[in-house]
């Protein structure tokens, strides 16, 4: 008996970044705020209530929809998810169920290999269970400030095949969102939150065999997605060859994921989708799309170079390497930064790329001051230890106000501290070193 497929879906959620909520003007911002200090009507659910959708949300999830390649359908709706939770205020969600706003996309892996995403709609975040001990009494507080935040969902087809492509296709979603501007994207924080559906196909002899479908829950960090998957293959694989229970209708489970014990726990059976009674959100409108504004979209998302268009650059443009471009590219800032440097002395391309990438200068400092750097490290050469000491000793004796403020974290100090080395002729030392030996 043997492992002859690891299937793995993803739902991922992601909290976009707008001002406001989804379907009212309470602040979408909810991170470390007072408990129920942003709500109003809307999203606390109280009868009479009217939702408005939020107009920049929509917009947000379109472009997510068409970064990941999408097709963008003429025509959307808000539907309702019924289902019976107390961080569920109305009883239902809006959400999207039939005719989200995006569909047929996919998201291109390292290897190539192609994981194909069903669709991409939108949804309103529902509040926040907080289990506590209030006077020695074990209680549920509600807190309503994330009820109603836009959360947009990401569904991918079970394409992926082991815990590091599930790993990699994560990383590369919130590397997307986050160019994009569009949601933080923090798993620690809450803002992106993932539910892999996990199976084997496991063959014996000449048969082969389906387990039970998984999704797993409550997954905050990168780390824990591929060691819950991992013990999860291990788990359903050892479970099979006990008791043979292969995949049917109605034998899907959810477990949680326990760091401290590291293992998986069964939370609940699932409900099938038809439990939800979806039905079209009767306050809202369905969205029809012209040719005109679909062209619109396509041609703002045109204007935005995405990571994987940026990465192929710097390898064409400057002849860097794989693994430097992906650092470099990981996020828009260590981008822009390293080009506005390039732009400054072009002949040094890749020895700027290797002090950004090794971290080889001190932090804070200008793309200017990073050149200066640069070539402050290259007209010094080595001297002893000795000789580095006593001038650090001179420095802090003659300019101590210069070295307290680079301890502080001032960044013109640095650039100080470079001139009164070069001021000494007697000295030849890389910068390097100096910071290497300033006590802090
Ligand atoms: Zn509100």
């Amino acid at each position: 008996m043997e492992i002859t497929k690891i299937i793995i879906g993803l739902e991922v959620h992601i909290e976009l970044k707008t001002k406001s909520k989804m379907f009212c003007g309470c602040p979408a911002g909810h991170f470390a705020k007072q408990p129920n200090t942003q709500t109003c009507p809307v999203c606390l659910g109280l009868p009479g209530a009217l939702p408005v959708p939020n107009k920049k949300a929509i917009e947000w999830t379109i472009l997510l929809g068409l970064s990941l390649g999408g097709e963008i359908p003429k025509l959307s709706q808000f539907d309702r998810k019924n289902y019976f939770y107390p961080d569920l205020p109305k009883g239902y969600q809006i959400s999207q169920y039939k005719n989200p706003f995006s569909i047929n996309g996919s998201l291109c892996l390292d290897n190539d290999k192609k994981i194909k995403i069903k669709r991409v709609h939108l949804e309103e975040d529902t509040a926040k269970l907080l289990h506590e001990t209030v006077n020695g009494e074990k209680v549920s507080l509600i807190d309503f400030n994330r009820s109603g935040v836009p959360l947009v969902e990401i569904v991918s087809e079970p394409d992926l095949n082991s815990s590091d492509e599930a790993k990699e296709y994560l990383e590369k979603l919130q590397q997307l969102v986050r160019y994009l501007g569009i949601s933080d994207a923090d798993m620690e924080k809450g803002s992106m939150r993932c539910e892999p559906n996990i199976n084997l196909e496991i063959n014996e002899g000449d048969k082969s065999f389906f387990t039970p479908i998984v999704e797993l829950k409550n997954i905050n960090s990168f780390r824990f997605v591929k060691k819950a998957i991992d013990y999860e293959i291990h788990r359903q694989f050892e479970e099979f060859r006990e008791k043979r229970i292969e995949k049917a209708t109605g034998n899907k489970q959810t477990r949680g994921w326990d760091e401290a014990k590291q293992i998986t726990f069964l939370q609940r059976e699932k409900e099938e989708a038809n439990d939800y009674r979806y039905f079209p959100e009767p306050d809202i409108p369905p969205i029809e799309w012209s040719d005109e504004e679909i062209l619109n979209f396509k041609f703002q998302i045109s204007s935005y170079e995405l990571p994987w268009t940026k990465k192929q650059r710097f390898v064409d443009q400057y002849g860097l390497s794989d693994y430097q471009t992906n650092i470099l590219t990981e996020d828009r800032k260590t981008a822009d930064f390293f080009e506005e440097c390039v732009r400054l002395d072009k002949v040094g391309v890749i020895e700027i790329a290797n002090v950004i990438i090794n971290k080889r200068s001190p932090e804070g400092l200008s793309p200017d001051q990073l050149i200066g750097f640069i070539s402050a490290s290259k007209t010094t050469s080595w001297n002893s230890e000795k000789e580095i000491e006593k001038l650090i000793e001179k420095l802090l004796k003659e300019h101590p106000e210069v070295i307290e403020g680079y301890k502080k974290g001032k960044p013109q100090a640095l650039g100080m501290i470079i001139g009164l080395v070069k001021k000494d002729k007697n000295v030849l030392v890389s910068i390097d070193d100096i910071i290497k030996k300033i006590p802090l």
